[in-house]
């Protein structure tokens, strides 16, 4: 029986057999260790009623574990040379569809429903992420009007924490707000440097995003509330009440008409941006915005 790709000795030969020199550009950092790949497996909970999107296979390690669990696999691989490998390596998986494309440059809607053949199964993101580009795909798949009900994601630990974030802490900043709001996020379990070729310099961890039945605050307008979370975070150093006026003006009408917005909302202006809750930012929002446009 042929080894499973992430096998390191299988891995070995298909690196020489195709000459394949690693991208630090690209993120290329392969994962080698089986048991990993069960554990992500696990907490994915995939079975034949489970489409899934895989960002960046590699040679397809994790991507024939995700085969052999869901209905069919979609995976985006920016890197052309890599295209060959999959070729072989997918043989056996009839399920895996691989796109030789940027995934922030794709139409996930258009692409999705040309290829899952199932398209109102659900559809889970599994995929050890590029580092380069970890926020950037988040938000990509976040803001994409495809119904995503869950994302099991391989990331920079220090990124993990950032997303997982609660208010007061040093980690929390407009990337735990945008991920949290319309998702659960918890941290499945960390991976150490070693399970993969090349090794990064960092320990990664394995993300569990679920997506939640409503956003986890009620705003009337989620422009609005996202700008000014962006706003509240700008100058991490600064108060809450300076990064708002740099945003919003410094007229005397618009101190006005933000003392008694935070008042309303009994947010003391002194405090720092990280430490208002989704809950402060939404209410914040509403009162400065009653209106959904
Ligand atoms: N899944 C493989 C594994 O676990 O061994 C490889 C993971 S490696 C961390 C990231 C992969 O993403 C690489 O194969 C890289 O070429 C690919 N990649 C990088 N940027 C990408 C992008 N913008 N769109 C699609 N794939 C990308």
């Amino acid at each position: 029986m042929t080894k499973e790709v992430a096998n390191p000795t299988r891995t070995k030969e298909l690196l020489k057999k195709y000459g394949f020199s690693f991208k630090k550009s690209l993120g290329q950092n392969f994962l080698t260790d089986l048991n990993i790949l069960r554990n992500i497996v696990e907490v994915a909970q995939l079975n034949d009623q489970t489409n899934v999107i895989e960002v960046g296979p590699g040679m397809g390690s994790l991507t024939e574990f995700l085969a052999r669990e869901a209905n069919q696999v979609l995976a985006f691989e920016i890197d052309q040379r890599l295209m060959e490998v999959l070729a072989e390596t997918m043989e056996p998986y009839p399920n895996v569809t691989v796109v030789n494309e940027d995934v922030l440059k794709a139409d996930l809607e258009k692409i999705t429903s040309e290829v899952f053949e199932n398209p109102e199964l659900p559809i889970k993101v599994v995929a050890n992420l590029p580092y380069y580009v970890t926020t950037p795909i988040m938000m990509h798949f976040l803001e994409a009007s495809l119904e995503i009900d869950e994302m099991v994601v391989m990331m920079q630990k220090e990124v993990a924490d950032r997303i997982t974030a609660g208010p007061g802490t040093k980690a929390y900043g407009s990337l735990s707000v945008a991920v949290q709001y319309f998702m659960e996020a918890e941290t499945a379990f960390i991976v150490p440097k070693t399970a993969f070729v090349p090794q990064p310099n960092v320990d990664s961890a394995i993300l569990h995003l679920t997506k939640r039945e409503t956003p986890a605050v009620e705003v009337n307008n989620e422009d609005k509330f996202f700008a000014l979370v962006r706003a509240s975070f700008q100058q991490r150093r600064k108060t809450l009440w300076n990064n708002l006026i740099s945003y919003f003006g410094k007229d005397e009408a618009t101190k006005t008409r933000l003392e008694t917005a935070l008042a309303a909302c009994e947010i003391d202006p002194k405090r720092r941006g990280e430490t208002l809750s989704l809950q402060e930012f939404a209410d914040l929002t509403n009162y400065l915005y009653p209106n959904s446009n």
